[in-house]
């Protein structure tokens, strides 16, 4: 007995109730909500899930279960208020949980992963054998299990999908608490239901994971634009050139707007009076950044290719590179953590907002909220991403929502509040919201928390009865993910 629920009496061992464990399940990276959950489980196998669960969904008073990966949310999606939390990292701890891989050239290479593993993880095991997974997040210290419940973006998506398109196969312990291997051929109600669930319709206890030959460096870009259109022409520019076999493509393909004089690290000493002088200019710079992966095979070809790619493009002088190895681009957020924690700058509330905006409202976004919103009112220092992908990379199958065109953009608002003024900038994300809407934009909250269940069923428009089914299908009792607010 925990705060007043039943819990089952053979997870004792493992289920903790003291002020500690409460206190970190009941904090995520957005530091905006605190909620105390009742318990918190730490699995060492996924019968203690199929038991935790199992044992709720079959009491008279179910309480509620949330899976946590990293609680790299920003608004309670891993909490669970009086319920249960499962710290999933715990089941990393167990030996039979480790990155198996297996398949071949013909068929297709492929990693079986614990949905607690950390992304990080994934990628060091799999180049071990000269593999790696074709979909990425821009940063790694994220649970298999967290970003698939969401789609899992960054620069691969226009060329690959999201990460929740490159997966083969999953287990998941349904709300019923029962274990039930998935793939586009078996259970395919429930593969397609979990992946961008947002943990509503199981737990994610293994995926099997798409990969290919990894290659080893990588040629990184930065071009800079002063003409919101120019850019975004030459992002979809690139976005449409074909992947071939000769290895010179975007392999990744992202931008971000450029406002602040201070932020110019990226760039050489010599240039930065200069590109100051042009934010001072224009106000808003925007940032086409692409990289190429390469390897001694295609080394000597590369530069000659990309020269000849680059020469279609209308930037202003210069195009700024750097070559890395293939981790340390991947890896690339971590080192900007290592930063922040040392000035105390991470664990800060994080009022972010990620949209996805169809094509055809994409330059009045950048007309009413880049320049208007943020310019003008001298928004001008935090991150602000905005990249291109096309519709066809997705499974509209999948619990996912994105917008109703064949292009659409992400922007990603990555406000950090240093000053614990969150609702400041909380209050930019509402003007944000309200200015499409008066716009007629159609956009798409991605990672993104809603006020009412009016607004969730408004975010799945046509999707909302099938995503309403598979709940009564998957997790009648309403017992998962209580922290995402949909059904709870
Ligand atoms: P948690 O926050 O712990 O959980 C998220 C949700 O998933 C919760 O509802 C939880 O209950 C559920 N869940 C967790 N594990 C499981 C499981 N095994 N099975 C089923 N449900 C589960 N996202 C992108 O797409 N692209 C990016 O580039 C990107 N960059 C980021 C950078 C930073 C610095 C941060 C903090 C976040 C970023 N994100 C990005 C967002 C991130 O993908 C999501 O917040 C993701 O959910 C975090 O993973 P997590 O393991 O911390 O999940």
């Amino acid at each position: 007995m925990a705060n007043n629920i039943t819990l089952p009496p053979n997870l004792q061992d493992k289920i903790h109730t003291d002020a500690d464990a409460i206190k970190a399940a009941s904090t995520d990276y957005g530091h905006i909500i605190t909620q105390n959950p009742a318990a918190v489980l730490f699995p060492s196998s996924m019968e203690d899930l199929k038991t935790l669960i199992g044992f709720s969904f079959n009491s008279s008073v179910p309480y509620t279960v949330a899976a946590k990966g990293r609680a790299h949310s920003v608004h309670g999606e891993a909490m669970a208020t009086n319920g249960v939390v499962v710290e999933m990292t715990s089941l990393s701890k167990n030996s039979s949980n480790m990155i198996l891989i297996g398949g071949d050239k013909a068929s297709g290479f492929y990693a079986d992963v614990g949905g607690e593993q950390l992304w990080i993880d994934v990628l060091n095991a799999t180049l071990q054998k000269g593999l790696t997974p074709v979909s990425w997040t821009d940063y790694l210290y994220l649970t298999v299990g967290g970003t698939l419940s969401n789609a899992g973006i960054s620069g691969q998506t226009h060329l690959k999908g999201p990460q929740i398109n490159n997966v083969y196969e999953l287990d998941v312990v349904t709300g019923k608490g029962e274990l039930v291997t998935c793939s586009k051929q078996a259970n395919s109600e429930l593969f397609y239901a979990v992946l961008g669930g947002l943990g509503q319709f199981g737990i994610i206890t293994r995926a099997r994971i798409v990969l290919e030959p990894a290659k080893t460096k990588v040629k990184w870009f930065r071009i800079i634009y002063s003409d919101f259109d120019t850019f975004s022409k030459d992002q979809e520019k690139l976005m449409a050139v074909k992947e071939s076999g000769s290895g010179v493509i975007p392999n990744y393909l992202e931008g971000q707007l450029l406002m602040d004089p201070n932020s110019l690290d990226f760039y050489p000493p010599e240039d930065r009076p200069r590109i100051a002088s042009l934010i001072k200019q224009y106000g808003i710079l925007y940032v086409l950044e692409t990289v190429s992966y390469y390897d001694d095979r295609t080394k000597h070809s590369v530069d000659k290719k990309l020269h000849q790619l680059f020469k279609s493009l209308s930037y202003l002088p210069n195009i700024y590179s750097k070559n890395v190895t293939y981790v340390e681009f991947l890896d690339r957020v971590h080192a900007d953590e290592l930063v922040l924690r040392k000035k105390g700058l991470w664990e800060v509330p994080h009022p972010w907002l990620n949209l996805f905006i169809p094509k055809s409202g994409i330059q009045a976004f950048n007309n009413g909220v880049f320049k208007n919103i943020l310019l003008k009112q001298n928004f001008t220092t935090s991150i602000v991403l905005v990249y291109p992908m096309y519709r066809n990379k997705w499974d509209d199958n999948m619990s996912a929502v994105i917008p109703d065109e064949e292009i659409f953009y992400t922007a990603g608002f990555l406000f950090s509040s240093r000053f614990n003024n969150w609702k400041v900038f909380d209050n930019k994300n509402k003007e944000i919201m309200e200015f499409c809407d008066k716009a007629g934009i159609k956009v798409k909250k991605y990672l993104g928390y809603q006020n009412s269940k009016e607004e969730w069923i408004n975010h799945f428009g046509s999707k909302w009865k099938t995503f309403q089914d598979r709940k009564t299908q998957f997790d009648p009792k309403m017992i998962l993910s209580p922290g995402q607010k949909i059904f709870n």
